[in-house]
């Protein structure tokens, strides 16, 4: 995932950047690594964003597809747990290193599944503007063909798998997916566990989401819950209050040099964040980037 972002940050602040370059992108040494999580929850991880995946009786749910070139490489990790094939696909939120996957999977036969709002942005041309990143409208095979507003329920492998979604947190439309069986919870990219977050302030995202969410995780999780970020490694309930704490701290900081009339430039070279780099600051956000990134969320 590092690479990927860095890849974004390098190649595409200052130039529009279409989304089929990244098809360029060399997957070939990419490895599909697969962490058994409970009897039947795995996380797989690549590149781009984190996979959830159950696997049982009724068939195999994956939460979220990486790129397109990895569909091969998933679909072999999948196999190594499951003779099934892909039933359904949930997509955590509609960034490309998200649903990269969609139209592969789709065309295997899966159902896609995401709140409403993932189909809305994955049917027309997107634009994420902090990294001033085109997308193209998706073809229907790559589109969620089951969508809710709230919640959807899935029963599934021995449990009932909850997805419920979280307004305005990385972007408008994200899910999170609960397995209370498994004590497994996928919070997609409102969670970058060890890392400086981004969240998508042009897709509709917002600080105040993010910390909603992960209020709302923090209340269900225990401390035995294996959570699974959008980026970096298997997270715990300590990981994640960690993770809000900085984001609050860090984002009440920046707001009240906001409400000061600070300019941006002064905001990031008062350095915010310097107590807290060595801990956060080496992930897809440097903290410059994180400090601009949040400047230009509150300012709004
Ligand atoms: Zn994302």
């Amino acid at each position: 995932m590092r690479k990927d972002f860095q890849c974004i940050l390098a190649v595409c602040t200052s130039t529009l950047f279409a989304a089929p370059a990244f098809a360029q992108q060399d997957f070939s040494k990419v490895e599909i690594q697969t962490d058994k999580l409970s009897d039947t929850v795995y996380m797989m991880t690549g590149s781009g964003g984190n996979l959830g995946v159950s696997a049982g009786d009724d068939g195999v749910f994956v939460i979220d597809s990486q790129f397109a070139a990895l569909t091969p490489k998933i679909q072999a990790a999948i196999a190594k747990v499951s003779a099934k094939p892909v039933r359904f696909l949930l997509n955590t939120h509609w960034h490309f290193d998200h649903t990269g996957g969609n139209e592969n999977l789709g065309n295997a036969g899966a159902i896609i599944v995401a709140q409403e709002n993932v189909r809305k942005r994955l049917s027309s041309e997107g634009f994420i503007a902090f990294f001033g990143m085109k997308t193209k409208p998706e073809p229907a095979i790559a589109l969620p063909i089951v969508t809710f507003t709230r919640d959807v329920k899935l029963q599934l492998n021995g449990e009932e798998i909850r997805a419920f979604y979280a307004p305005n947190a990385h972007t408008d439309g994200d899910s999170i997916v609960h397995f209370p069986k498994s004590d497994v919870i996928h919070m997609g990219d409102t969670f970058f566990n060890k890392m400086y977050p981004f969240i998508d302030t042009s897709s509709g995202g917002s600080v105040a989401g993010v910390l909603a969410a992960a209020d709302r995780v923090l209340k269900t999780a225990g401390d035995k819950t294996k959570i699974i970020p959008g980026h970096g490694p298997l997270g715990t309930k300590a990981d994640l209050k960690a993770y809000r704490d900085m984001l609050a701290a860090v984002s009440a900081g920046v707001a009240s040099q906001i409400k000061q009339g600070k300019k941006l430039e002064e905001v990031v070279a008062s350095k915010p964040t310097a107590q807290l780099d060595a801990a956060w600051g080496k992930g897809f956000l440097t903290p410059d980037k994180f400090v601009e990134m949040l400047y230009g969320n509150l300012k709004k």
